[in-house]
């Protein structure tokens, strides 16, 4: 009896946990010395005193109450309190007390076992928080979540897939396929392969745009991006990435340039319509020099054969007369149809010269000279030529608008090429210089001084060059009067043969 005992005693004194007993009237009977040295408690000291000074104030009318019903329901007392420890910390340990009862029901004695919960409740509280904040962040971020394990081939998602794609997964993995089968046919080899190559060349994450299909057939656009996890080998194990749906953002972009492209057309035909009367006159001229031509040509030759060097000079004129008029018809066609943008080589030289019949198309009556230099090297650039035209154009007709109260009246259109890998473009007048008032407002809509224009002119070259990805600015020119610059992308890529 008494072996067993002491090896009962002897267990209890290694175990991590506490033992005590106290009698029907709360005093300790036996106590575990360590614990006893722990809360500073006797034998034969009242129980109740003594948790009363070790537990938190807080904790101890609960212990207390529990203690209570467990005699009053004659059944085995729980609690979990925190006891201030001797360097003033506080733990939290968990009590279970059984109460034993005498042949007539009454109150004999109480077993004790108190454990040190703390690290345990304090580790399950550090998982439960962080558990609780993945699950918000997750919640705030409205991405599909998911969690790949390569060496299972199974596919963990989180809720989101049923809201944002429409797939009911419950709780259930599935295999990489799932998501693989999903991708556009567009986008498929492109993605599966970057995934593979990232996972095969033990990269620590990936990220890739493409279009997955949802429940209803249609295809989402989506940003997804992961993080590789990999064993000590380096083989990659695990991935972790979240898939955001990026749908109403591509569509508002898509809009968005539509929008601009309609707003870049609309201005070149309020320009040609502000161009028509000088147009209809410049086309006039070769008309009425070719009718003027012919009818001189039959005439000479009503006259007789000894005529015909005559009539060949005639007829030559007059094809001259129909070429130009026939550049004038092209160059009109082309800006009013309504292409779409389209980024190709083109030789710079040419773009500015197909721009300059429709630009300087009055300027020669009004006295403006003009002159082009364009460095070798800035011969070949990236560009709509359609709306490279477009920007000279509007930058030409601001200069001769700029210079027609003034004597001087010269342009001179230059490009060379930077160290950036763009090409400048420079159209400097001898003009009446940047109006000071809306000097820093000049590329924004509605900013003009000019009383015909609606001072969008400069806007639609802005949206025009940013995208070609080059800038535009302008600086006054060193003798009076304005440069207007942009930057368009050099071709390095090959003569086409
Ligand atoms: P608008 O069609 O009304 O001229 P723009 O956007 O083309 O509108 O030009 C805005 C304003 O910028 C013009 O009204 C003018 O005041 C100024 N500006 C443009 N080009 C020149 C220039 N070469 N010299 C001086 N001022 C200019």
């Amino acid at each position: 009896m008494r072996e067993s005992e002491e090896l009962y005693r002897y267990t209890l004194e290694l175990a991590d946990q506490f033992a005590w007993t106290a009698d029907a009237n709360g005093y300790i009977t036996h106590i575990t010395p360590t614990f006893a040295a722990l809360i500073g408690a006797k034998a034969g000291e009242d129980l109740v005193e003594v948790w009363k000074k070790a537990v938190h104030p807080a904790d101890f009318p609960i212990m207390l109450e529990s203690a209570r019903r467990a005699v009053a329901e004659r059944r085995r007392c729980d609690s979990y309190f925190r006891l201030r420890m001797s360097d003033g910390g506080l733990r939290w340990f968990a009590a279970r007390a059984v109460p034993l009862f005498g042949k007539n029901g009454e109150l004999v004695r109480w077993y004790g076992i108190t454990e040190d919960v703390h690290d345990s409740r304090e580790a399950e509280r550090a998982l439960r928080d962080a558990d609780e904040r993945y699950r918000l962040a997750v919640l705030a971020t409205h991405d599909v979540i998911w969690d790949y394990d390569l060496v299972n081939n199974r596919v963990v998602w989180n809720d989101a897939t049923a809201p944002i794609f429409g797939y009911e997964l419950g709780d259930g993995p599935t295999p990489l396929g799932w998501w693989n089968e999903k991708l556009h046919p567009d986008d498929h080899a492109r993605v599966s392969a970057s995934f593979g190559q990232a996972l095969e060349n033990g990269w620590s994450n990936w990220a890739e745009t493409y279009r997955f299909r949802d429940a209803s057939g249609e295809y989402r656009h989506i940003f997804d991006r992961g993080f590789i996890i990999h064993d000590d080998q380096n083989r990659s194990i695990r991935a972790v990435g979240s898939m955001s749906d990026i749908t109403d953002r591509r569509r508002a972009e898509e809009k968005l340039q539509r929008v601009q492209a309609e707003l870049v057309h609309v201005s070149r035909l309020s320009a040609m319509g502000a161009l028509a009367s000088t147009l209809a006159h410049e086309l006039n001229q070769p008309l009425t020099a070719i009718t003027n031509y012919m009818a001189g040509s039959s005439r000479l030759l009503a006259g007789g054969a000894s005529n015909v060097d005559a009539v060949r000079v005639a007829i030559e004129a007059a094809e001259a007369s129909a070429i130009r008029a026939g550049e004038i018809v092209r160059g009109l066609r082309e800006l009013v149809a309504r292409g779409n943008v389209r980024i190709r080589r083109e030789e710079l030289h040419r773009i500015v010269e197909d721009a300059a019949v429709l630009a300087f198309i009055d300027a020669k009556r009004q006295g403006v000279v003009h002159q082009v230099h364009i460095d070798p090297a800035a011969h070949w650039v990236e560009a709509d030529r359609v709306q490279l035209q477009q920007v000279l154009i509007n930058l030409v007709r601001n200069a001769v608008e700029a210079m027609k109260d003034l004597p001087r009246r010269e342009i001179t259109i230059g490009a060379v090429p930077l160290a950036d890998g763009m090409i400048e473009v420079s159209v400097a007048d001898t003009g009446c210089g940047l109006p000071e008032k809306i000097r820093d407002a000049l590329f924004s809509p509605f900013h003009g001084t000019s009383p015909d224009g609606m001072g969008i002119g400069l806007s639609i070259c802005r949206t025009i060059v940013e995208a070609h990805g080059g800038r535009i600015w302008a600086d006054d020119a060193p003798d009076g009067g304005a440069v207007f610059r942009f930057t368009v992308p050099r071709s390095r890529r090959p003569v086409d043969v």
